[in-house]
């Protein structure tokens, strides 16, 4: 998510857990720190075979990923019990992020889903702990470790979480108790949003401070300083993203609409099609009409798909796609609605329809266009 490519692992209620490529390297890290460090250490369970050690390194960091999965999906269910539909969560190099397709309604909502994570997380620590003392009479050392260092990582996990940096579980719930006292979401973003930069910074200062400065010495690490520096761009733009959010909420589609969108008869031929509509008016995608009800949609991609010599003879209706409802919104939407609309369907472009009939379109180019004119006009706006 944050270095591009991600790939799914599993489905779990509807919701699809993927992982971050960078998940790969904290995965190798883990089984080689635990693997040559944690478990041969004379401390924890001396006097076992290279293979033992790496065998278990890979299963407890297994482990700790169905924790962290753990840890989201609880997120996940108590937002979609609040009527906040969330599909995807994604395992990235600090943890996980479930992906929420709408905000939080009530600072309620967003206090009971920001909690439900570290809670799930200190409950499996708890449950470790538990499973710690049931093995002590077994007495084998390496599962006893094992199991203290799973309790141990997910009390770090909870712990990190808490961090009071928006948009962290421990910001959100910070945020949220804000937007309860100040009655407003967006100025209670502000606030949570310049502390998590102030904390961020503070563990900027302290991780490189712990390096040069003697008095610091030990009380902190160069991951500190990344973690600060992973905060702040967060908190920064999940401010801009509420701020954006709001603004948009109170744009009527039809200003960020462009209504003159021509539609296409489904029986004229793809020549017909390039020349006439694709050439003289270069939109990459245009809605087909039958009698004055929309039937579908073709874009330059599917007649590029077609070779060039077999453009006389077919039709726009054989080419075209059809209509999902994700790519039509109705003249009732905001400018807001249609920009998750197209983050959702992974397109630049949404059709605006009432009663099947094309009132215009909005492109990703539109709406950036309106916020630069509107935000000229009226800085304090936006
Ligand atoms: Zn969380």
């Amino acid at each position: 998510m944050f270095w591009g490519g991600s790939f799914k692992v599993l489905k779990i209620k509807g919701i699809t857990i993927s992982i971050d490529l960078s998940w790969l390297i904290i995965f190798g890290l883990f089984v080689f720190l635990l693997a040559q460090t944690y478990f041969p250490n004379p401390q924890v369970a001396p006097g076992h075979t290279i293979g033992t050690y790496w065998l278990f390194a890979t299963i407890t960091t297994l482990l700790f990923f169905a924790s962290v999965v753990v840890h989201e999906l609880s997120h996940a269910l108590v937002a979609r019990r609040r009527g906040i539909p969330i599909s995807q969560i994604t395992l990235f190099i600090f943890g996980g992020v479930a992906q929420m397709e709408d905000e939080p309604r009530t600072p309620g909502d967003e206090f009971t889903m920001a909690i439900a994570g570290p809670l799930a997380s200190i409950g499996v620590a708890i449950l470790f702990y538990g499973i710690t003392q049931l093995a002590l009479p077994i007495g084998s050392r390496i599962l006893i470790a094992m199991f203290v260092y799973l309790a141990f990582i997910n009390a770090v996990l909870a712990v990190f979480n808490l961090l009071p940096g928006f948009p962290m579980d421990g910001g959100r719930v910070f945020r949220s108790l804000l937007w309860k006292v100040m009655g407003d979401m967006r100025r209670a973003t502000l606030v949570a949003s310049l502390t998590g930069q102030v904390f961020g910074w503070g563990l900027i200062v302290l991780g490189i401070g712990s390096l040069f400065l003697p008095a610091l010495r030990g009380y902190g690490s160069i991951w500190f300083a990344l973690i600060g520096w992973f905060l702040i761009s967060a908190a920064r733009s999940s401010y801009q993203q509420v701020v954006l959010r709001e603004t948009l909420q109170r744009v009527p589609i039809r200003e960020v609409m462009s209504p003159d969108v021509q539609a296409v008869p489904p029986d004229i031929t793809l020549e017909r099609l390039v020349a006439e509509y694709f050439l003289r008016e270069s939109p990459s995608t245009l809605p087909v009409e039958r009698d004055g009800a929309l039937a579908g949609v073709i874009s330059v991609e599917d007649v590029r798909a077609i070779p060039r010599e077999r453009w006389p003879a077919m039709l726009v209706v054989e080419v075209m796609k059809p209509l999902e409802e994700e790519q039509v919104l109705s003249i009732n939407n905001d400018a807001w609605d249609a920009t998750n609309r197209m983050a959702q369907s992974r397109s630049d472009r949404v059709l605006v329809a009432e009663n099947r009939h094309v009132e215009g379109i909005v492109t990703r180019g539109s709406i950036m266009r309106w916020l630069q004119t509107h935000t000229r006009l009226a800085p304090g706006e936006a």
